[in-house]
């Protein structure tokens, strides 16, 4: 007798579910400072353990999606796609420095260096892509979808500043939103957008606040949470 159904399928959660070096990363990055939410920032800078998302397959194929980009990229002929000459993938990029915390680094997708452009691949679902096409088009956003976009956006700001520090010009930022279950190109969306160093100064400065309030005593769930983050909704935290 071979493996069971049952086994198989325990065989498979189990490895989709173990540890890679990305979740053993502990320490805050591009993606939690640029979090609107205060609350869900000032725990990540203290280290609270997050509790597992009921939802954990998205974000699994999600790092599927980026490791066939990352690979099409190393296999891509140049003469066909020039600009990825000289590109920088998942360049590990230091944002600064916090007392007493240490150094806080990212890892921005690519970089197309000549171009001076950046772009960071995201996962979404079909729905959520027509929302973001239908504000691309119209202006017209919901709430949850908005906070959405804001968090990525500065998370571009952010990828982009630490890029610059380290002498990597970057001038437009792109985030591509391609839909999980998608069945083609109208299923992928690109938002595009300008680097504002100053918009990723003030991130900046709020990360450091926040440490320093943290310091001096300050518990980190005393930050309220916001009521447009989708998992608190769906977790009824806030
Ligand atoms: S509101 Fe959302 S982002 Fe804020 S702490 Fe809760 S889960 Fe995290």
């Amino acid at each position: 007798m071979g493996m069971t159904g049952l086994k198989t399928k325990e065989l498979l959660i189990g490895l989709l579910q173990s540890e890679t070096e990305r979740d053993k990363q502990r320490k805050v990055g591009a993606s939690q400072i640029s979090n609107p939410c205060t609350k869900h920032l000032a725990m990540a800078l203290a280290g609270v353990p997050q509790e597992p998302s009921k939802y954990w397959l998205g974000g699994k194929i999600g790092t599927a999606v980026h490791l066939l980009i990352e690979d099409l990229i190393d296999k891509a002929d140049l003469a066909q796609f020039p600009e990825l000459e000289d590109c920088m993938v998942e360049q590990k990029i230091i944002l600064g420095e916090l007392q007493d915390y240490g150094t806080v680094s990212s890892k921005p997708d690519l970089a197309l260096v000549k171009d001076k452009h950046l772009i960071d691949w995201k996962t979404t679902k079909r729905d959520e892509a027509k929302r973001i096409q239908k504000w691309l088009d119209t202006g017209v956003i919901n709430a949850k979808t908005e906070y959405t976009m804001k968090k990525y956006m500065a998370q571009g700001q952010l990828y982009a500043w630490g890029l610059s520090n380290m002498g990597v010009e970057i001038e437009t930022i792109a985030l591509a939103f391609i839909s999980r279950d998608g069945t083609n190109e109208a299923d992928i969306v690109v938002v595009d957008f300008e680097y504002h160093e100053e918009s990723a100064l003030q991130l900046w400065t709020r990360l450091e606040t926040l440490w320093d309030e943290l310091r001096s005593g300050v518990h980190p769930e005393s930050y309220a949470g916001d009521a447009n983050c989708f998992n608190c909704a769906i977790n009824g935290l806030v």
